[in-house]
């Protein structure tokens, strides 16, 4: 099967209110008002199409493998260089592999779809096994003018291959006609462009059609095999006619982003593309045509696949990650389309040295610097000498690419006499996980947006732009990771939940109640589930508080519908999301919430009250979420709820089936957040305080008065909106306070020599190290956690300097070595498989068992593994001769252990190399 493997895209970040356009120029040109509406996407001072491309390719390629990707297609009509390889640049910017064929499309807003078509034939022909295709562009035009409003800039790119498939391509059609609706004549800047009626009439609904038809009459198929039409047209009317035309109804067809973002020009359609399978599912067949001097029509069918592809931010992430301007001077002074005193200081000299430009490629283009092979340090720029002051070793830096890896703000300033397109330059320190550090520019931020500790990541941007000779240089700048949060905020953006659908449980009384009253009144249409029971659960239910919150919601002009299952049973809880399914179509946002109380102290606690607040509490949570779950991952979204307590995070007298229930939820939702991670389903954690039936009589009476539930769903909502960015997070939440509850773990000791097994006494002694807090840390996974234990017996721990043993080690050597390895005196009782698939020209398949205090290596699979240890012939001899970081190597994708994670830690304990 062929088709496209992985996508990605990029809308700018900055949006251009386009009545600013209307406010600035309506004195000249007042017909411009008529498309005065929505915004526009524009480009910071720093982009163009290269950088865009970069950073929609880097966005499709999060989670695949670069190192077989052999072809690149780069297609734009406004490439920066007109004789050299534009799509160069980006490879380099990819670090993509130096025997890729890369080639620029150009010349036609058609370039996207022709490099897609080129791209599927080239794989499907066997010339190629995975070829990027990249579309971007950034158009200017002169000001007060219709296609001002119109445009927009963008990138998207898709992966084509033959594994991993999420949409099949079935086959595509083309017609070329030197029709000229607009053209370019070089050098020129600006579009001319050609009677809009006579464009319309008999170029986009004569062209597409023909288009379509023939793509139609080729694959025997019509417009009811197609469930999404993608095709540009920024004329409103003929976008609406051209489908009508085809025989599309309109729910069939793609919104064109005219409102949100304009038209990308030869990105559009891919563009359009990746935001259809943003929201496609499995089955789903998608027609896509792209028009420009003729039209292609492609036709696809989405796969399974799509729901394992890893979260991304995609055209949806990039729409929502944004930053809406009225000042139309900044849009035309980044656009370099007005002139701007720069002062004297921007004439020093910006002429490239070619010859450093080359010798140094990898490190300006691809962010590469070095790793010390001795003692594991990295360090940019690569140099002879290693930084660590204890290792200085020489010759010893491997290349390692910066440009992916999580970094912080060490320091930063804001210098305003710096030359700077949009002042103050802001440049500082930047400190990168696992080490590494160097001063960068930062971008796409003010100033007020940075503090120490931020979250940064890496982007290809312009440096600077040599006028003289007609030369842009690139290279790395840091952009803060804004909460998309943050950046709403600051615009006033309302939380909204128009189109989606909320189930909130025990949703008839007390913060239930208000949650889904909120919900109603921002968009969403809701299901309040309550069983209507007495405070203990007891009794028949009662259909009446459901009932009530409803017509609430009704009254006050929401849509809601009543549900009246419990929770405490697994078909309850289908029930409920079945209520969801049948009166809305869908489910996006589930807020676990029904609660009673049985309380008693541990003494008395009669296994029946333990196990109904179990039942509605832990199981309820169970029982309701995964049916959700499954239908929230089939729609890649989800915002999901848990509701714990401050009696099970901290304790509570008298309430340990509750506790237990309660911090149960938060292991429950440390998994959920695993899980659902790449299908966009976010899942966290409230802890209220709150004046309810619960409450009335556990809290003092003039607290109550001060504790509305209203206090605590501005929080439980904000988590529920599609701008959450976090995932698996506890809060607390009461009168109007709000804080963040987490498990840390220290950082520990080791005790005793390495592999000797320590004495309790020892233990006590060094109490007060084991207990420490200090310098805690949080951990995203238990694999995460075990990182310190793990690194603490990794060789690669040992004193920088020490001789490496990898001279001459080979794989095979290395299986032939463990009987002698093996330390028969710690096994004891152990029985294991360890499988080794060490992929690799020196590769292969070994087992290792070890039982009754013995140890047999074989070659070959073995049926049952325990453990299955996958890596890279390299790579696993480096991992051996403690060259390679055992924690470091499995975060870096380089180890894959499959199976039992906890039993791989024997290997450190079984074996001495
Ligand atoms: P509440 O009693 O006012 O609301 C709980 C609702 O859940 C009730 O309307 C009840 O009928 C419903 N319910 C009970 N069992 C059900 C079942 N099996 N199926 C469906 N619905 C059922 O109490 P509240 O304070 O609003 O509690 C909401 C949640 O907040 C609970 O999970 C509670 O444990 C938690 N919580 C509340 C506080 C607080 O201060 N109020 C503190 C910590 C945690």
């Amino acid at each position: 099967m062929i088709g496209i493997t992985s996508y990605g895209g990029y809308i700018p970040r900055l949006r251009l209110d386009r009545m600013s356009i209307y406010q600035a120029m309506g004195w000249f040109a007042p017909a411009i008002v008529m498309v005065a509406q929505g915004e526009r996407s524009f480009c910071n001072w720093d982009e163009d199409a290269l950088t865009m491309a970069v950073a929609a390719s880097r966005d499709c390629l999060s989670g695949q493998d670069k190192r077989d990707i052999d072809g690149l297609f780069l297609c734009s009509t406004t490439l920066p260089f007109s004789d050299r390889l534009n799509a160069g640049v980006v490879k380099a910017a990819l670090n993509l592999n130096d025997r890729l064929h890369a080639s620029d499309f150009t010349s036609t807003l058609r370039a996207g779809t022709s490099g897609l078509v080129e791209a599927l034939s080239a794989v499907r022909s066997g010339d190629r096994r995975r070829v990027l295709v990249t579309a971007t562009d950034r158009r200017l035009t002169k000001t007060a003018y219709f296609y001002e409003m119109w445009f927009g800039d963008g990138a998207a790119s898709l992966l084509v291959g033959e594994t991993g498939v999420i949409a099949e391509y079935l086959g595509s059609y083309t017609v070329t006609y030197d029709f000229v609706d607009h053209y370019r004549g070089s050098p020129r800047l600006y579009d001319y462009m050609w009677e809009e009626r006579w464009v319309r009439d008999l170029g986009y609904s004569r062209i597409i059609p023909e288009a379509v038809s023939g793509l139609f009459d080729k694959l025997s198929i019509s417009m009811d095999d197609v469930d999404r039409f993608v095709f540009p047209c920024f004329f409103k009317a003929e976008h609406r006619n051209i489908a009508k035309k085809l025989g599309a109804p309109p729910e069939k067809v793609m919104d064109n982003l005219h409102d949100v973002c304009g038209e990308t020009g030869a990105a559009h359609p891919l563009v359009m593309f990746v935001h259809a399978l943003e929201e496609a599912r499995p089955g789903d067949r998608i027609l896509l045509a792209g028009f420009g001097q003729g039209c292609d029509a492609l036709y696809f069918r989405v796969t399974d696949e799509i729901l394992n592809l890893p979260a991304r931010a995609g055209i949806k992430g990039s729409l929502a990650r944004k930053k809406r301007t009225d000042n139309y001077a900044k849009f035309l002074k980044f656009r370099d389309l007005i002139q701007t005193e720069m002062g004297i200081r921007a004439e020093a000299p910006t002429q490239t040295a070619m010859t450093v430009l080359w010798r140094k490629r990898d490190m300006i283009l691809g962010l590469v610097g070095g790793k010390c092979s001795r003692c594991g340090t990295p360090q940019f720029p690569r140099m002879d000498i290693c930084v660590n002051p204890e290792c200085r070793a020489v010759h010893t830096q491997e290349p390692y690419a910066f440009s992916s890896v999580p970094a912080h703000v060490k320091s930063f300033t804001g210098d305003l006499l710096a030359v700077s397109v949009d002042p103050p330059g802001i440049y500082g320190m930047v400190q990168f996980e696992g080490g590494g550090r160097f001063m960068a520019d930062f971008t796409d931020c003010e100033l007020s947006d940075l503090r120490v500790g931020q979250q940064v990541t890496m982007s290809f941007r312009r440096r600077y732009t040599d006028r003289e000779r007609g030369f842009t240089g690139y290279f790395w700048k840091a952009v803060p990771l804004l909460e998309p949060k943050e950046e709403g905020a600051k615009q006033g953006e309302a939380v909204r939940f128009d189109d989606q659908v909320a189930v909130v449980t025990g949703a008839g009384a007390g913060l239930g109640r208000v949650y889904a009253l909120e919900l109603a009144k921002r968009g969403a249409r809701v299901v309040v589930n309550d069983l209507g029971g007495a405070r203990d659960g007891s009794g028949g239910g009662s259909a009446s508080p459901a009932d009530m919150v409803v017509e609430e919601i009704k009254a006050a002009g929401g849509e809601a519908v009543a549900n009246y299952d419990s929770v405490a049973t697994p078909e309850g809880g289908q029930a409920i999301v079945d209520a969801a399914i049948q009166a809305f179509g869908r489910i996006d946002i589930l807020i676990n919430n029904a609660g009673i109380l049985r309380d008693k102290t541990l003494a008395k606690m009669e296994p029946e009250n333990w196990k109904a607040v179990m039942d509605v509490h832990l199981n309820g949570a169970y029982h309701v979420t995964r049916p959700a779950f499954v239908k929230m991952r089939e729609n890649r979204y989800g915002r999901i709820i848990l509701t714990t307590s401050a009696a099970g995070l901290y304790g509570n007298f008298g309430q340990t089936n509750y506790s237990a229930a309660k911090m149960g939820l938060i292991g429950l939702m440390n998994t959920i957040k695993l899980e659902g991670d790449k299908h966009n389903i976010k899942i966290n954690t409230i802890a209220p305080v709150a004046a309810t039936r619960l409450t009335e009589d556990i809290l003092p009476p003039d607290l109550l008065e001060k504790l509305k539930p209203e206090f605590v769903a501005p929080l439980v909502l904000y988590l529920c909106s599609e701008r959450c960015p976090v995932n698996g997070a506890i809060y607390n939440a009461g009168m109007g306070y709000y804080n963040r509850a987490a498990i840390v773990t220290g950082p520990g000791t080791l005790i005793g020599k390495e592999g000797e097994i320590p004495s309790p006494e020892a233990i006590a002694t060094n109490m007060a190290k084991i207990k420490s807090l200090k310098g805690a840390e949080e951990y995203p996974n238990a694999t995460a956690a075990f990182g310190p234990m793990l690194d603490a017996f990794s060789p690669g721990k040992k004193a920088a300097g020490a001789e490496t043993e990898s001279k001459g080690l080979t794989v095979a050597g290395i299986f032939e070595g463990i009987p002698a390895a093996f330390q028969a005196d710690r096994a004891a009782g152990v029985d294991v498989t360890f499988q080794f698939d060490i992929s690799g020209g020196s590769g292969g398949s070994w087992y290792v068992t070890v039982k009754d205090g013995a140890c047999e290596v074989a070659e070959g699979s073995h049926g049952s593994p325990t453990t299955t240890i996958k890596m890279g012939d390299d790579d696993f001899v480096k991992l051996i001769t403690g060259e390679l970081n055992a924690m470091n190597a499995f975060t870096g994708g380089k180890l894959r252990i499959e199976g039992d994670l906890m039993k791989s830690q024997l290997i450190e304990k079984l074996f001495k190399f």
